[in-house]
């Protein structure tokens, strides 16, 4: 029976890709959390809103002044901002953001108008694919405008606000558009010759790239093989975060299992800060890390020291022929005997040897009387499947469930980095 798949995008893909647990909260879970608007979104959105608008216009033979593009900006924007728009760089103010909006706007009319170097075909259209033939994987997306040029060529183009600017290189391995094109090439004949358009309209920028069909069919595989690592997530419900600085615009952050004590405690005074359970057990143990990492050093110190030390006992008892020395309220036995070492297993200079001698106690059958169990390997390959199954159950009876518990500290700038966006 077919299985009943999700649909998926490339934004939601992204979504898994970037944070996992994201995904989870966001479409598995479908969690009922308010969802907020950033600045940078809702710029996005009234600047593509106004794009949208200026070629529906030209569709309609109308072709709109600057002032006229800027008018509507500002009137939509006025009309749907809102307190609750949250912004991260705290050192912007939405104004700021409308500024950039205009100045984007004002540069892609220069730069296009009077918009007739290519005819629009389509805007905000709705696209679906499917990665195979048998029509299992379904993708679906919207481009922001389709064009064509007078010598026949697409064009799927996408309209980007964001503060990077990619290199041609990351342009030329960008899934989304590719994507589009699978899908593009299937809804319409003659679209053989396809070229992919990202507006970069903070930059003024304009980046073009193009796919082969092996391009396109590398990707169709590799996008299955995604599906296939979420679908995996899913059904063993296994779904890791992972920080970046984009949990600074997650909806999640408050229920977040790496952000939520943070999340709490950071709204807290300073004096409550302290007195919270959390940040106290923090504290208490990164005070001890410190003394201990402390008395680490003072340890090798010392030993540095004995070993110096038990030098001078060796000499001193073999010059004075004796094996027992005599202290005030200690005595040392002194003994040497000759004997020999392997090369270490630790030591990075001694590991090449190493490994030929124990290729040469495999070769000789003799592996056996000198090596050991290794636990942490085989707990390992049983947790991942990978011990064949007539050896699995009869290892199974040997082991008893555990729960192994770390803590990993780290610095708190970690954190700060995080949010600074
Ligand atoms: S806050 Fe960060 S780590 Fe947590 S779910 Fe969101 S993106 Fe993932």
């Amino acid at each position: 029976m077919a299985k009943n798949r999700m649909t998926y995008s490339h934004s939601r893909l992204e979504t898994f890709e970037s944070c996992a647990l994201k995904f989870r909260f966001q479409y598995v879970d479908k969690v009922d959390i308010a969802r907020r608007t950033s600045v940078e979104a809702f710029l996005g959105s009234r600047v593509h809103d106004a794009l949208e608008q200026l070629y529906r216009n030209k569709l309609n033979a109308k072709v709109w002044t600057q002032e006229e593009l800027v008018r509507f900006f500002t009137d939509i924007w006025e009309k749907q901002k809102s307190e609750d728009l949250f912004i991260v760089n705290k050192q912007f103010c939405l104004d700021d953001y409308y500024h950039q909006g205009v100045k984007a706007l004002e540069d892609y009319w220069n730069r296009y108008h009077p918009f007739d170097g290519e005819k629009t075909i389509a805007l905000e259209h709705r696209i679906e694919l499917f990665l195979d033939d048998a029509k299992q994987y379904k993708l679906q997306g919207f481009i922001d405008r389709i064009s064509k040029t007078a010598s026949g060529v697409w064009q799927i183009r996408d309209y980007k606000t964001k503060r990077a600017l990619p290199t041609l290189q990351e342009a030329r391995l960008d899934r989304q558009l590719a994507l589009y094109q699978i899908g593009l090439q299937h809804m319409w004949d003659g679209t053989e010759n396809v070229e992919l358009i990202w507006h970069y309209l903070l930059f003024d920028e304009e980046i073009k790239s193009t796919r082969e069909k092996s391009d396109l069919e590398k990707l169709k595989i590799e996008t299955i093989h995604l599906i296939q690592q979420v679908e995996k997530a899913i059904d063993e419900n296994d779904f890791p975060y992972r920080e970046s600085r984009l949990c600074d615009w997650c909806d999640y952050f408050d229920i977040c299992p790496a952000k939520k004590h943070l999340a709490q405690v950071r709204k807290l005074p300073p004096r409550e800060f302290k007195e919270d359970e959390g940040v106290q057990l923090v504290d208490s143990y990164s005070h001890l890390l410190v003394e201990k990492s402390r008395l680490n050093l003072d340890l090798k110190d010392l030993q540095a020291k004995l070993d110096e030390l038990e030098e001078e006992i060796f000499e001193f008892a073999r010059q004075f022929g004796a094996e027992r020395l005599i202290g005030s309220d200690r005595q040392l036995r002194v003994t040497a005997k000759e004997t020999f070492r392997a090369p270490s297993a630790t030591d990075k200079a001694e590991k090449e040897l190493r490994e030929q001698l124990e290729a040469l106690l495999k070769r000789a059958n003799f592996w056996e009387p000198v090596s050991q169990l290794n636990s942490q390997r085989l707990i390992k390959l049983y947790e991942d499947g990978e011990l064949p199954q007539f050896i699995r159950t009869q290892v199974e009876r040997f082991l008893t469930p555990d729960t192994k518990r770390r803590v990993y500290p780290s610095r708190l700038k970690d954190y700060d980095d995080n949010f600074e966006g």
